[in-house]
């Protein structure tokens, strides 16, 4: 039966991560902003016996830099990471991202953790983390570890998160001098999730390429590498047409698995991937401060 409501739960408001993570489990969820989870709820996708709230543990949702890293708390919202000052400076690209999610609602409800630990194929996160190299720090009843952006996103709504464990915080390598970082999506008109997205972040040396890591979103269940078109682009003099070889090659990366629905079929998506990636890569030399012509 199609339902507007969710069904019945227990609500838990912890005030440390530790006393959080007591409380979740397989049927005790977290809840950050609740715009993936409350939806999700009311068609009945998801019914947790209770859910457990993040939004009052202090210091949770704080933003830092601790010399080359950036840290990002798992409940700072889409709005406060594309304001951050920190983050600005620190990771131009991540605010800029932050900054094109969804609406204004959205952007002030949403979080960085919820959107990951949700790996929406359409989301724009997981997308450049991957293309920066993050890495994602979570604490559960075994402890703490810290996982590779790489190996966190494992399919369609699934991550490497265990049912007892949380994302705590986002950790992210500064851009230095010398790097661009860009990130280009085709939005959906309704929601603004990606139909497809490109993240490409570009080192450049003397104006040659000495590190590239280009990620594709919203084509696939998870964010992939477009590992050919960082082997095109290392070691070459840096420019539009050789960005143009790069992007061309994205398609190889992208394996079987393509999405296709109602508004954009996986053919479409995947020409997306090779516009997109071609637009991040120039506007990511360009920012590396190489220019390429
Ligand atoms: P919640 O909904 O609270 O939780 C989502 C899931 O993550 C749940 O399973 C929950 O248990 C789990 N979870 C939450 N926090 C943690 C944690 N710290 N550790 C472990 N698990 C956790 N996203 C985009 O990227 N781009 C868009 O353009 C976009 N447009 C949107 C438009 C609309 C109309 C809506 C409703 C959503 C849109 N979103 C978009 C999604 C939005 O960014 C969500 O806020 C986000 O995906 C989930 O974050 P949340 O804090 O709301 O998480």
């Amino acid at each position: 039966m199609y339902t507007m409501r969710p069904g019945e739960f227990t609500y838990h408001r912890p005030t440390s991560v530790e006393e959080a993570i007591s409380l979740i489990g397989a049927d005790a969820r977290p809840l950050a902003g609740g715009h993936s989870l409350l939806p999700m709820m009311k068609i009945r996708l998801a019914a947790p016996a209770a859910l457990v709230d993040l939004g009052r543990i202090p210091g949770l949702d704080e933003i830092s830099r601790d010399g080359d890293t950036l840290r990002i708390g798992a409940t700072a919202t889409h709005a406060a990471v594309a304001a951050s000052d920190v983050v600005r400076s620190a990771c131009p690209v991540l605010a800029e991202a932050a900054g094109g999610i969804g609406d204004r609602q959205v952007r002030n409800r949403g979080t960085i953790g919820g959107s990951i630990a949700h790996a929406d194929p359409g989301a724009d996160y997981p997308t450049v983390l991957t293309a920066l190299g993050a890495t994602i720090a979570v604490a559960g009843s075994r402890g703490e570890r810290e996982v590779a952006i790489d190996d966190f996103f494992q399919g369609v709504f699934t991550t490497a998160l265990g049912p007892d464990e949380l994302v705590t915080a986002v950790q992210v390598p500064v851009t230095s001098a010398g790097t661009g970082a860009a990130y280009a999506k085709k939005a959906h008109p309704a929601s603004g999730y990606a139909v497809a997205g490109a993240a490409a972040v570009v080192s450049v040396e003397g104006g040659s390429c000495t590190a590239a890591r280009i990620a594709i979103g919203g084509v696939t269940g998870t964010p992939v590498r477009a590992t050919a078109a960082e082997q095109v682009l290392v070691g070459e003099v840096v420019s539009l047409e050789a960005a143009t070889r790069a992007a061309d090659t994205v398609a190889r990366s992208l394996g079987s698995g393509e999405i296709g629905d109602t508004y954009a079929s996986a053919e479409y998506r995947v020409h997306l991937a090779t516009v997109l990636a071609k637009r991040a890569l120039a506007a990511a030399i360009e920012r590396s401060g190489a220019g390429g012509s």
